[in-house]
């Protein structure tokens, strides 16, 4: 559990942090991106959960 895994989305650009979550949308800090629901989207460009591609992310992480 000690992923900390960041998101991207492949249209904006637009960015969810596994570390963060979006408390906005009731998705906890922590939350993995495959526990975000299904139906979720980018809350920038309204694209669908699948067009987010993953940006690796070192141990020191990226400091946000
Ligand atoms: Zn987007």
């Amino acid at each position: 559990m000690s992923a900390n895994k960041v998101w991207q989305c492949i249209t904006c650009g637009w960015i969810y942090s596994e570390a963060e979550g979006l408390p906005d949308e009731d998705i906890a800090p922590g939350t993995a991106w495959e526990d975000v629901p299904e139906d979720w989207c980018c809350p920038d460009c309204g694209m669908d959960k699948s067009d987010f591609t993953m940006v690796e992310v070192g141990s020191n992480g990226l400091g946000f």
